[in-house]
């Protein structure tokens, strides 16, 4: 059956094997539908326009074609602030006036703060702070992010469940990533309420992505049913390690498409390089 994929690399590095096999993976998975690209570039500190052309060219070298333009993440922020507005109304977002430190702190005083597969979970300081002392900070101008109350947004929604093609039907359990950031302090989205109003907007029907983002998905189901948007199917596929076994990172600059293609290798060497040819 036809499907809408996309490939979303961060244009904040070369790109390596490991984005090679995730490309070629999704526009497989397309059959002969729809392959997009979507350039997740919000995070203005890490990106380069340098590593964007740079990206597009070795997608293209590899051999992969996709509707054009691609997405930009950086052009689409009132999207992400309506959508937030959207849960703001619904009362399940909190202002978080957190450091990273005051939170690291919590972590470590609290013998039983919350952890989840990823790692420690937001302990929850600012989400039951009273609403008088909310608005005044907020007033004051104070740097806040959004969180989402998980808790509430589960009540709301009640059991949900979401499809994975190699894992087959999971219930979803947002809970896992606790109350998560979709505002940050200096960018009015996260990646998780920018992909779900992307991939809604973008009409993807097959989302592909490497398996170390598999918990994200319960959460990213949990703010499908919130904001009322189609939900899609998953596949999650493994990730490309190095001779150690080591998943790749921007690290192994021996294995960027970059250095390959320098290094005289083919298109179709590479793609039999990631088991893709
Ligand atoms: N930019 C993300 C990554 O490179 C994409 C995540 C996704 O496909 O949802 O891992």
């Amino acid at each position: 059956m036809p499907e809408t994929t996309r490939f979303a690399p961060s244009p904040s590095g070369q790109l390596h094997l490991g984005h090679a096999y995730a490309a070629l993976f999704a526009a497989r998975a397309a059959q002969g539908g729809r392959f997009l690209l979507r350039l997740e570039d919000i995070d203005r500190s890490r990106c380069r326009a340098e590593f964007e052309t740079a990206l597009l060219e070795d997608l293209a070298w590899l051999g992969l074609r996709w509707e054009a333009p691609p997405l930009r993440q950086s052009e689409r922020l009132t999207a992400y602030r309506d959508a937030l507005e959207r849960l703001r109304a619904l009362g399940l977002v909190y202002p978080c006036f957190c450091t990273r430190r005051a939170i690291a702190e919590e972590i470590a005083r609290a013998d039983s703060a919350p952890h989840g597969p990823d790692g420690p979970l937001y302990p929850g300081l600012c989400r039951d702070i009273s609403e008088r002392e909310r608005r005044e900070r907020l007033a004051a101008g104070e740097s806040h992010a959004w969180r989402l109350d998980v808790e509430a947004a589960r009540r709301r929604c009640g059991p949900l469940t979401w499809l994975d093609l190699e894992a087959g039907e999971q219930v979803a359990q947002p809970e896992l990533l606790g109350d998560v950031v979709l505002a940050r302090k200096d960018v009015p989205t996260s990646y998780h309420l920018a992909v779900v109003v992307d991939d809604a907007a973008q009409e993807i029907t097959l989302v592909t992505r490497g398996v170390d983002l598999f918990h994200a998905t319960h959460m990213h189901r949990l703010l499908q049913a919130l904001l009322e948007l189609p939900v899609p199917r998953w596949h999650h596929h493994r990730l490309i390690t190095d001779a150690d076994g080591e998943r790749l990172a921007k690290r192994h600059n021996a294995l960027s498409l970059r250095a390959l293609r320098a290094a005289c290798h083919s298109p179709a060497e590479v793609r039999a390089m990631v088991g893709m040819d």
